[in-house]
């Protein structure tokens, strides 16, 4: 039964640089494998006090921080399968290659964009810019051909990766990462009120990691976390 972990804000107003860790025993947070010497990244926002504002939600206060959750070799590597994109962005070969792949994606559709912008109005038709909408395919066809070759790397060592985790197990199921929930806190003085949900399916790792930094946790059915994220 999956387990919810209540973070009081206190653990995570004056975080700043560093990220809120969780570790339990070198044990991995979603298969108990040790050691487990590599993180699952959540980024998320401490909020004070929703203020209206005409152009979506604002806050009186926010600031980013990251919570870090440890998971083992084989959980990483799942990640680079499945969320490239969150993966943490420490030195290991397979996060600089993601921010590689990432970097690159950018890059592409950047150059891509600028093709089309163009033959937008922004470009006028008459005048010294006038010759630039002619060459629009240039940065197009660049951005695209960049697109294919991230694409392609993305998929090459993707296969890499999978075939070494099916080396060490050929039975394999990627299992999935913590759900996390920062709530919109009313004032900052009450230092005890929950900031944020974290809500694991390793019900003994969760219950073990709560108890050792005495927070506040619960188990939860499924129909209830249904509810919650519908809500
Ligand atoms: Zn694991």
């Amino acid at each position: 039964m999956p387990v919810q972990i209540d973070i009081p804000a206190s653990e995570v107003k004056n975080l700043k640089r560093n990220p809120l860790i969780l570790e339990n025993e070198q044990r991995c947070s979603r298969c108990n494998q040790t050691p487990a010497s590599f993180y699952e990244v959540h980024r998320l926002q401490y909020r004070i006090g929703k203020l209206k504002h005409l152009y979506g939600k604002k806050y009186r206060i926010s600031k980013d921080y990251r919570l870090k959750l440890s998971v083992c070799e084989t959980c990483f590597q799942s990640d680079f399968l499945t969320h490239p994109e969150v993966m943490d962005r420490d030195k290991s070969p397979l996060s600089k290659i993601a921010r590689f792949h990432s970097i690159a994606w950018t890059i592409g559709g950047l150059m891509a964009g600028c093709g089309f912008l163009l033959l937008t109005p922004i470009v006028p038709k008459t005048g010294v810019l006038s010759s630039l909408r002619q060459i629009w395919q240039a940065p197009v066809i660049m951005g695209v051909i960049v697109l294919l070759l991230t694409w392609l790397s993305q998929k090459k060592y993707q296969s890499k990766v999978l075939r070494a985790i099916e080396e060490v197990n050929p039975s394999f199921q990627p299992l999935a990462r913590a759900e996390v929930r920062p709530n919109v806190l009313l004032n900052e003085e009450d230092s005890t009120a929950t900031a944020l949900e974290i809500i694991l399916n390793n019900e003994t790792w969760a219950e073990s990691c709560a108890r050792e930094h005495h927070w506040q946790f619960k188990q939860i059915t499924t129909t209830e976390n249904d509810k919650l994220n519908r809500g």
